[in-house]
């Protein structure tokens, strides 16, 4: 994987480097040009297509099935605004995809990147030491993922989970299951109408008395 860092400011023209100006029709702040965006981002690309994304307020908003779509793609460009933001003929004629991280305004589009570069590039195959990590984290399904623990066994008088303790796997992750549902209720329920669980994992949300409570919210789905 490589990242090509270009700035804008390199592709202005002018004699003080304006990469930006005045609203047409009047009001704040300024607004990014189109010329020298369309240089840098030409620049970029090398002659070679890629998916174009600007990072915006107004764009869908970034999450983990975004960041699975992306690390599927071999060439992205993501650029950042600044300002008002950019030139809207710029955006009709060269962006893809507009991608927003959240209901808030950043000063510039620069780390709204930097958190799409992250969560991208820890799904690529070798990025990780253990790729399972990033195929059970939380948001893989629709599910929070379970507590963790580690050494030592008690501390400041809370004990580890006995089912961790076990080493019998089966337990362990049945344990686990149930910890990250009972999770995902009391934190993020409305991601659960969204999960499809197989019979055997609805077999164990009867069994541990969370059946009902699911299935109240997978019916809002349907409903
Ligand atoms: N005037 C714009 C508006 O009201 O929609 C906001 C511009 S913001 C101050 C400047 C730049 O920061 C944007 O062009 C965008 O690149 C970036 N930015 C701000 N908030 C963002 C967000 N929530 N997600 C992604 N990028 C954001």
């Amino acid at each position: 994987m490589a990242i090509n860092l270009v700035n804008i400011r390199d592709f202005a023209t002018d004699k003080h480097a304006m990469t930006d100006d005045r609203p047409f029709g009047g009001g704040e702040g300024m607004v990014m040009k189109p010329e020298p965006l369309t240089a840098a981002l030409k620049s970029s690309q090398q002659g070679k297509a890629s998916r174009v994304i600007l990072l915006s307020p107004q764009g869908r908003v970034f999450n983990q099935a975004l960041a699975a779509e992306l690390a599927g793609e071999s060439r992205i460009t993501l650029v950042c605004g600044r300002y008002e933001g950019v030139d809207e003929r710029f955006s009709h004629r060269y962006v893809n995809d507009e991608i927003s991280l959240g209901d808030y305004i950043l000063t510039g589009g620069e780390l709204a990147a930097l958190v799409i570069v992250d969560a991208v590039t820890r799904l690529l195959p070798g990025v990780l030491g253990c790729t399972a990590s990033a195929e059970n984290d939380t948001f893989s399904r629709n599910l929070l993922k379970h507590p963790q623990y580690t050494r030592p066994r008690s501390f400041e008088g809370e004990s580890v989970p006995e089912d961790l303790l076990s080493g019998d796997h089966q337990r362990i992750e049945i344990y686990r299951f149930i910890a990250s549902v009972q999770r995902t209720l009391a934190r993020r329920p409305e991601l659960l109408s969204r999960e499809d669980f197989t019979s055997e994992e609805i077999k164990l949300l009867r069994q541990y008395g969370l059946y009902e409570k699911v299935a109240e919210l997978q019916a809002g789905r349907q409903g």
